[in-house]
């Protein structure tokens, strides 16, 4: 059994940590030591205390998701009141608010909604490509992706190509949660999509030359054996698919957020957080970078991260709508995220979503209004409901009572 010292003296060398290396690691090493290791990682792979960030927003197209995944308290049923999809419209003006704060690009995700075909993708990715040219959509998550499998019955390959022929420019990594199928099950997320079916998704599209990002929700069914068989099938799928232009630009992990979910419990503390977040910085060897998660661990841990890994403070984000429904409030802007890398000593810049540096902080260059609160997809008590959605044929039995409701005025 190699000591602690030993699997210090490994990673140090550059060693590749077994998945019982990292178990051992977990339990044994001292917060300080695992911090000290992956902030030599860290070193090595981003030298000069770069510390990179994205201004983007996230939007979240509709909460209707038939799924119902019992750790999320973002989504509605179909059919209920408060059920939204946006408008295209909409979605342009918050385009138009996103590039006014020097934002290059949307995350965009979404519930698995049974009324929204593959033409309703198709073509708001081609409304906003015509508009703006530039811009790029992180778009859809592979549970997302295999929802459309399902509706239309073609193969992750078709959909995908679909897509990327209507705009998609990359794959966030949303609904991984942990990639073992027992815990899946357990989340009710299994349905969704198997841990196989998210590696398929992700592998069909580094070969289809997209880069995408890896995640981990962890603090809820899972065992910490399970968590690091998450990253090592992580490590392997980068092993397998990792070239010039795809493969997996970065890994975020943040803990199960309860507060109105079905699951209920209890949230991991920052300690831990910083522990996982050191550990996957060992284990992910052949990942790019880490991202801190401040907007669910806070500023305060969120720049403690950049001494415990990471290289990266993630988005500006300007909405949020998914880990607020589950209580947690966290806004930083770009004046913020930069005051917080400084501060730990590190050189801010902007990046597109390959990591490729943009520049420096955009606020210093150009005049733009502080956001001290995170906008949401809608206002509170807006139902209105996008006039473009009647072209589109509604499949479930609820929507299809609305339209004739709506029509008899
Ligand atoms: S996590 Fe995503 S897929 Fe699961 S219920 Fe929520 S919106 Fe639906």
């Amino acid at each position: 059994m190699p000591t602690t010292r030993d699997l210090a003296d490994t990673v140090r060398g550059g060693g590749r940590l077994s998945a019982a290396d990292a178990l051992a690691l977990y339990h044994e090493a001292p917060l300080p030591l695992l911090g000290e290791l992956a902030d030599a990682v860290r070193a090595r792979r981003h030298p000069g205390g770069i510390v990179t960030y994205i201004i983007d927003r996230n939007v979240n197209y509709t909460n209707v998701c038939v799924a119902r995944c019992n750790f999320c308290a973002f989504y509605r049923p179909v059919g209920s009141s408060e059920g939204y999809v946006l408008g295209f419209d909409e979605v342009f003006r918050k385009i138009d608010e996103t590039i006014a704060l020097g934002g290059v690009q949307l995350l965009l995700q979404g519930g698995h909604n049974p009324d929204l075909p593959i033409e309703w993708y198709e073509d708001l990715f081609r409304a906003v490509k015509q508009r703006y040219p530039t811009f790029k959509l992180h778009a859809l998550s592979p549970p997302e992706v295999i929802h459309l499998t399902r509706m239309t019955k073609l193969s992750v390959a078709d959909v995908i190509d679909r897509l990327i022929a209507a705009g998609l420019d990359s794959i966030p990594g949303g609904g991984a949660e942990i990639l073992v199928d027992r815990v899946r099950k357990l989340l009710n997320c299994y349905g969704k999509a198997s841990a196989d079916e998210w590696l398929g998704v992700m592998r069909e599209a580094h070969r289809h030359g997209l880069r995408t990002t890896a995640t981990m929700m962890y603090g809820h069914v899972e065992t910490v054996e399970e968590r690091i068989e998450h990253l090592v099938r992580l490590r392997a799928l980068q092993d397998e698919t990792q070239d010039d232009t795809g493969g997996f630009t970065a890994f975020i992990t943040w803990s199960y957020q309860p507060e109105h979910t079905e699951l209920g419990g209890r949230e991991a503390t920052g300690v831990e957080y910083l522990r996982m977040l050191a550990l996957a910085r060992l284990v992910l060897d052949n990942f790019p970078s880490l991202q801190a998660s401040w907007v669910t661990q806070g500023g305060k841990v969120g720049q403690l991260s950049l001494a415990y890994g990471a290289n990266d403070m993630g988005s500006v984000m300007i909405e949020e709508n998914v880990v607020r429904a589950a209580g947690a409030a966290y806004c930083m802007d770009e004046v913020e995220i930069v005051r917080n890398i400084e501060n730990a000593g590190f050189v801010p810049k902007r990046r597109n979503m390959h990591y490729e540096i943009l520049g420096d902080p955009y606020f210093r260059q150009q005049s733009v209004p502080r956001q001290l609160e995170l906008a949401t997809a809608r206002a509170d008590g807006d139902t209105s409901r996008p006039e473009e959605l009647r072209l589109y044929a509604a499949r479930s039995a609820a929507e299809k009572r609305q339209r004739g409701a709506d029509s008899r005025g």
